[in-house]
């Protein structure tokens, strides 16, 4: 892969999981790597730490402007902070879709608000937000989660458009059940836990939950110039899940 010597890159919800795994791609690629996380505590060098709330306008352009200042420039935004739902749409009430759907889509709308002006002055500017299976395959007890992440996938098309004259690059990947922390913490709550992980390995044909490493290396790839050509896709990492 071509390497990020020189790139400057913002991680959103790179504190944990995918965007953690993701950070440390891109630093050990040669990128200079901003993190921005509701709780950067374990956010460590040579990665720079941010705390911002994706869901709190203030502090998305306050800690885009500081991290912009300390990279000294902005080349490629990982819009990958999220939140999970479960349930049907009988079991979330107004203020939860609100919520979800405030920190999921508004909020990368905010970092991509905010980014946007020092994209523009990069000549390498490219975005990936990360979006999900959830988005086309229609997973149960997951309505709430599902419709953020078909509006991330259409808000993906929607600025891959209008942004491609100004230089800037837009696409997302689609991971299946990915094996971060996020899961962890959903299988701690479920009455059998080994029970509920078999159950997601055997969802993806691969029979195994796909690795944060490997959706990184997605995330890169698109965030490289390698997919120089390449805006308004989204790329799967999902075990096959949504091609068989
Ligand atoms: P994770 O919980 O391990 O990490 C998410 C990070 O986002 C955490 O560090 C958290 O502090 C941060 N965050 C949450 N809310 C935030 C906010 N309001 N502002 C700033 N930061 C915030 O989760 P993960 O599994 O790595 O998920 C990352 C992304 O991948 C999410 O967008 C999720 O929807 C998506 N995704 C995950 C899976 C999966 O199976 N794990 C599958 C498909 C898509």
């Amino acid at each position: 892969m071509t390497d990020f010597a020189g790139l400057k890159a913002l991680v959103t919800g790179g504190a944990s999981g995918i965007g953690r795994a993701t950070a440390d791609l891109l630093a050990a690629r040669g990128a200079q790597v901003a993190v921005l996380d509701l709780d950067p505590s374990t956010v460590e060098k040579p990665l720079l730490a941010f705390r911002a709330d994706v869901g709190d306008d203030t502090s998305v352009r306050e800690a885009v402007a500081a991290a912009v200042a300390e990279l000294g420039g902005l080349d490629v935004v990982v819009n990958n902070a999220g939140i999970g739902a479960q349930g049907t749409v009988e079991d979330n009430d107004d203020a939860e879709w609100h919520r979800v759907l405030d920190v999921n889509v508004v909020g990368m709308v905010r970092v991509a608000r905010a980014a946007l002006p020092h994209l523009r002055e990069s000549r390498h500017a490219a975005i990936v937000n990360t979006c999900s299976v959830a988005a086309t395959a229609g997973l149960p007890q997951r309505a709430l989660y599902s419709a953020t992440k078909g509006a991330v996938y259409s808000l993906t098309l929607a600025m891959a458009a209008d942004h491609i004259r100004e230089g800037i690059r837009v696409n997302c990947v689609n991971p299946g059940t990915a094996d971060t922390p996020w899961i962890g913490r959903l299988l701690d709550k479920a009455p059998d836990p080994a029970a509920e992980r078999a159950a997601l390995e055997a969802r993806q044909p691969t029979g195994r939950l796909v690795s944060a490493d490997e959706v990184a290396g997605a995330i890169a790839y698109l965030a490289s110039p390698l997919s120089g050509a390449t805006t308004g896709t989204s790329l799967a990492v999902d075990g096959g899940m949504q091609g068989l």
